[in-house]
């Protein structure tokens, strides 16, 4: 069945958490390049899949946020970017079967238009040739997430859109003004996204890290209030990260998390799952909220 069969069925379905602190929390040290471990330490990745595909995921990520070749390039390793990509989607498709979904993750560049860092056909390029060799490798969708730019955010939702058969899903992360309104680094506000989003061809759209989960209820709103067909994905950090004696900390337990599932169901959301700081033990929580 396809993911838009499966929401057309209203069903919520659940994705899956963190795999850059979980890759940590593995060994990776501060200057490794984080999706260099699909090739050096497959089995590390393939048991962080393998621990959501447990934990009760539908959809899983692959470990390829920074692998554009954009990306890669800072380390030096913009020439192994199909190979790397490859490789992350082969390992969620292995966790998974066939009857669960793999999302091939797609970070930012950390370039930036605005800036004259990069081209529009060096941001399209680049993000094209992750899509396809991600769905290569065995993804169904893609996930262009912790996005801030509108410019950026589209011409990788184009360019995956364009040269994939995949389903595409974009978040952009959003922190809260004292007004309490929500807006990206950027300025972007939920309503801006769903515009651009939509027009550049997203079938799913929603946000990612940033606070913790109990903000996203407004984030949430505002999407259904510019849109109130679009399906939405939310995928939380474990609250705010704090920094301890050197070292990123996130607060929010499983339970505290999975006791805001009723509030963002009501606000409509469709798609659930965590960001930095979750565990698989925070997604069989919030699995269990969700009637699992
Ligand atoms: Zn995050």
């Amino acid at each position: 069945m396809t993911i838009h069969d499966e929401l057309k069925q209203n069903k919520i379905l659940l994705s899956d958490g963190a795999w850059g602190t979980f890759l940590q929390a593995k060994g990776m040290s501060p200057g490794e390049c984080p999706e260099l471990w699909n090739i050096d330490h497959r089995s590390d990745v393939l048991n962080i899949a393998e621990s959501y595909i447990k934990a009760g995921s539908d959809i899983i990520e692959t470990n390829s946020f920074g692998a554009s070749r954009l990306k890669l390039s800072q380390y030096g390793l913009g020439d192994r970017t199909v190979e790397i990509n490859r490789a992350a989607a082969s390992i969620s498709r292995e966790a998974a079967g066939i009857n669960k979904h793999v999302a091939g993750s797609v970070g930012p560049t950390g370039k930036m238009l605005l800036m004259g860092d990069v081209t529009e056909l060096e941001l399209y390029d680049s993000f094209s040739e992750q899509a396809i060799a991600l769905e290569k490798g065995g993804a169904d969708i893609i996930i262009i997430e912790t996005m801030s730019a509108l410019d950026e955010a589209s011409i990788a939702v184009k360019a995956a859109r364009e040269n994939t058969e995949c389903v595409i899903i974009v978040t952009m992360t959003f922190s809260k003004d004292p007004q309490g309104r929500f807006f990206t680094m950027m300025g972007v506000s939920p309503a801006e996204m769903v515009i651009s989003m939509k027009e550049a061809g997203a079938h799913i759209i929603g946000s990612n890290c940033g606070n913790g989960i109990e903000d996203m209820i407004g984030v949430v709103k505002e999407i259904k209030a510019a849109d109130n067909n679009i399906p939405v994905m939310i995928q939380a950090n474990a609250g705010t990260p704090e920094f301890i004696d050197g070292v990123t900390v996130y607060r929010e337990t499983p339970g505290m998390m999975a006791s805001f599932v009723p509030q963002l169901i009501k606000a409509g959301v469709n798609i659930l799952g965590g960001c930095c700081g979750t565990t698989p033990e925070h997604i069989r929580q919030m699995g269990k909220a969700l009637g699992r």
